[in-house]
């Protein structure tokens, strides 16, 4: 299975100039691609095959004096420029064909200086990691990497990322063995909480945690100050760099606490359910914040490529399920509750409920039922493909948003009682 594995690099200022000038041609072949490929469209020919634009973009407009400056840069990640467009026309006709899931796709489109990542890909023949730590780019030197984990095999691929607040970032793509983690027999089902961040169906209350909310008071505050700035003043792009430096630092922080919570979690229990949450659909309504800020996407893709790696499961409820309606002691549906109701005792049998743990433990029943009437039987360990971590992949940001996951939801979950 591949995973990705992302380090820290702090080239000098003539590789930063290198680089740049490496963002900028690979964008100049991939504009160049598209617009060759909407011209021949535009004439009726036949799409233009990849060997041929690669003659057309890149070898041949070498050769004329307008694009003669792309031979100062290394050919691999102009190459490898090429192959984002091939996956992203490829996901663009999958999802007119309704072979991809998901929300739709659209025609690629160019790419501008302006864009708020910048990344490139080398492949195998583009860079190597010396014996001193450094990573070698071609045509670009030895950069330094902070090497905050070891990578655990040699990596097929490397990424480099300049995100908006100015740092860059390598990201290897790694084919790593599966090591299944010895059989436990605990199972969980997750609630996304709004008030903490996830209540899980043994009575764990996951809260959030107050240093991601401190980074996060921080990030509003230079918010603000940014909006207070004239426009086009050198305070205002002072206050903007400012604004992106938050930024990172509450993805950073973020990351690393999801990390070890799915970590400990995958570590404990043999299989996880959660709720198909509509992230995309609720993001737009009222919910927006609170479904960004808990990052419940990362969350379970997270899970899933751990799942993967050591032999859990990860089960989704079918998002219709009326996890919040039903008791779950005695089945019965009582019908809908306003989000601020956190308690209600059941109309048929008079328990108790905590909103948050009675959904944990609906969705945990209703995930064993579906595993149990998945057609040809229980769903085996590793089912979850880790997507994003492919080695061949479309523009490689640190942001992406994940991509819903095709997968059978079984019964669709009542809870087998
Ligand atoms: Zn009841």
């Amino acid at each position: 299975m591949y995973l990705r594995y992302s380090y820290r690099i702090y080239p000098t200022s003539g590789q930063c100039a290198s680089l740049a000038r490496t963002f900028g041609c690979a964008r100049v072949v991939y504009n160049d691609a598209l617009a060759a490929r909407k011209e021949a469209r535009k004439a009726g020919r036949p799409y233009p095959k990849s060997t041929d634009l690669q003659k057309l973009v890149i070898t041949g407009a070498k050769k004329t004096a307008e694009r003669a400056w792309l031979a100062s840069v290394g050919v691999d990640p102009l190459i490898q420029s090429l192959r984002d467009l091939d996956t992203a026309y490829r996901n663009f006709f999958d999802s007119v064909s309704g072979k991809r899931a998901g929300r739709p796709v659209g025609l690629p489109r160019f790419k501008s200086k302006r864009d708020n990542h910048q990344s490139l890909r080398f492949t195998r023949n583009g860079f190597r990691v010396r014996g001193n730590g450094k990573l070698n780019l071609a045509k670009i030197g030895d950069v330094r990497v902070k090497w905050s984990r070891a990578l655990p095999a040699d990596p097929s691929s490397v990424t480099i990322v300049l995100d908006p607040s100015g740092r860059y970032h390598a990201s290897f793509v790694v084919d790593v063995e599966p090591s299944h983690l010895p059989e436990v027999d605990a199972e969980v089902g997750i609630d996304l909480g709004l008030t903490t961040y996830a209540v899980l169906s043994d009575g764990t209350v996951i809260d959030n945690p107050r240093f991601l909310r401190k980074a996060e008071k921080k990030l509003k505050a230079a918010q603000r100050e940014l909006s207070r700035k004239a426009k086009g003043s050198k305070n205002r792009a002072k206050a903007r760099i400012k604004v992106a430096k938050a930024h990172a630092k509450v993805a950073d922080t973020r990351m690393d606490w999801l990390h070890k919570q799915t970590t400990k979690l995958i570590g404990e229990t043999q299989a996880v359910y959660l709720e198909d949450l509509n992230v995309r659909g609720l993001a737009r309504g009222r919910l927006a914040k609170s479904v960004h800020d808990a990052g419940w996407a990362t969350f379970r893709r997270l899970l899933e490529e751990k799942a993967a790696r050591y032999g859990r499961t990860v089960g989704v409820v079918h998002r219709a399920f009326p996890s919040s309606q039903l008791c779950s002691a005695c089945g019965h549906r009582d019908g809908p509750k306003p989000p601020a109701v956190r308690e209600w005792a059941c109309g048929a049998c008079g328990v108790l409920h905590d909103r948050d743990l009675n959904a944990a433990r609906n969705i945990l029943a209703a995930g064993q039922a579906d595993r149990l009437n998945a057609p040809g039987g229980p769903v085996s360990p590793g089912v979850a493909i880790p997507r994003r971590a492919r080695p061949v992949e479309r523009g490689t940001r640190l942001g992406d948003p994940p991509r819903t996951d095709v997968r059978a939801t079984g019964a669709g979950g009542v809870p087998v009682l």
